[in-house]
């Protein structure tokens, strides 16, 4: 195993490899479903073979699955490799899923997620999504009682807008925020990375190669059957636009003789407060591959023309 400098999430005391591994294709059947079950522990595996031990799943990823099969792939091993997020928020109401971020709902929550989990703590746990009716930081202070009584080790809010987050952060509980962010998509840098670098929360980019997009392989002709036929960054003209303007990351790649994808992770984690990722994965080379970032080295004038390409 390589061994790789560890990176702090925020305040908390986890202390994960910049590179991790996002689970939602890990038994994640709602969203993906033609990658069966051995491939996906075969996935956490090679992560945790490798030195990556940043896992990320959430309840919603299977549902139940996700979270089931990582915790397969735990109690095989050493509990103390991994450093497991996991999220709650959704509930199913009939036919309807709704978010609810209440006290009690996520406490609730937390106790089913450590038993899918097969462990006593969980290192990290987010509010997947906000609701409308809980105050964030009832919300936060639920998870910070958890913290104190050990069965979560940070706590963590996604997709909050960033009035939530400060609202969640009232009291200076929150370590870690997770959202959208990717080249495609760089509307958090207007609020939530300025605020997150201010206060010592890792920011959390999901869809770092836009489910694959910026991993420039797909040419027009792709055809995807799963969550991102719905995807509109995958339709029509876009989807080609897309694909000119990761075209245009080829030869920074080429030059330093590795992937796009790897450039495009590498130049993430030259942001004030992306400390990790947690990029996906439907095959144990794509887990292998994406640690190549950490040979990256960008220049200024690199990062700066990522950023014009893109802006
Ligand atoms: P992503 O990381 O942007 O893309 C992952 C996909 O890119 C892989 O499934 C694979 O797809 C392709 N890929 C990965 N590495 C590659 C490589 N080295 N070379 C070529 N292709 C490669 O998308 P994501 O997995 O959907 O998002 C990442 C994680 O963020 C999720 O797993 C989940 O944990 C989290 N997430 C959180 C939220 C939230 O609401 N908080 C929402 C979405 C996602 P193909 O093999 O199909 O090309």
């Amino acid at each position: 195993m390589k061994l790789t400098k560890l990176v702090r999430l925020g305040k908390s005391d986890l202390f994960v490899n910049p590179i991790g591994l996002g689970t939602n294709a890990v038994g994640g059947h709602n969203l993906y479903p033609n990658l069966d079950d051995e491939t996906g522990k075969e996935l956490v595996r090679t992560a945790l073979n490798h030195g990556i031990n940043f896992l990320d799943t959430a309840f919603i990823y299977g549902p139940k699955r996700s979270e089931e099969l990582i915790g397969e792939v735990l109690k095989e091993r050493n509990r103390s490799e991994a450093v497991v997020a996991t999220k709650g928020s959704h509930k199913f109401v009939g036919n309807q899923v709704v978010h609810d971020n209440s006290p009690a709902f996520l406490k609730q929550e937390v106790e089913n997620s450590l038993k899918r989990l097969q462990t006593d703590y969980i290192d990290l746990y987010y509010i997947h999504f906000p609701d409308q009716d809980t105050p964030k930081d009832e919300a936060v202070g639920a998870l910070k009682q958890l913290k104190d009584e050990g069965k979560i080790r940070a706590i963590g809010v996604s997709n909050f807008s960033i009035d939530q987050l400060k609202e969640a952060n009232k009291d200076g509980y929150v370590d870690v925020y997770q959202g959208e962010y990717n080249l495609l998509n760089r509307s958090a840098e207007k609020e939530l990375l300025p605020y997150t670098a201010k206060h010592n929360i890792s920011f959390i980019p999901y869809f770092p190669l836009v489910s694959g997009l910026l991993a420039g392989k797909y040419t027009k002709d792709t055809v995807f059957n799963d969550l991102r036929a719905k995807n509109p960054h995958f339709q029509g003209e876009a989807f080609v636009r897309n694909l000119e303007k990761v075209n245009q990351l080829r030869p920074i790649a080429e030059a330093k003789n590795t992937e796009v994808a790897h450039v495009v992770l590498a130049w993430y984690l030259t942001r004030d407060s992306i400390d990790a990722l947690i990029p996906g994965a439907k095959k144990p080379e794509q887990v292998l591959s994406n640690l190549k970032t950490l040979e990256v080295q960008l220049t200024q004038e690199e990062i700066d023309e990522i950023d014009r390409l893109f802006s």
